[in-house]
């Protein structure tokens, strides 16, 4: 009894992620700015990827309010 199937290794270099994840369920956050207390409610994307932009930018993982402030802003998750 001879097994003559050879099994490859499967490739383990593959990671899968999902294709959609730029389009993926976005989320809403409350963005308090530390510097002028400002609350505003901004949406992540699913790539974590922020999509309002218009008082905030977004540098990395942290989101800055457009006020001057060079602390990031704290981040509470919304309903
Ligand atoms: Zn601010």
């Amino acid at each position: 009894m001879v097994n003559t199937t050879e099994v490859s290794p499967e490739s383990i270099t593959q990671t899968q992620e999902p294709k959609n994840v730029l389009f993926g369920q976005s989320e809403e956050y409350i963005a308090q700015c530390p510097l002028c207390k400002t609350i505003e409610t901004v949406t992540i994307g699913g790539g974590s990827q922020l999509l309002t932009t218009r008082k905030f930018y977004q540098s990395g993982r942290y989101i800055y309010h457009k006020c001057g402030s060079v602390q990031p802003c704290r981040l509470f998750r919304g309903q």
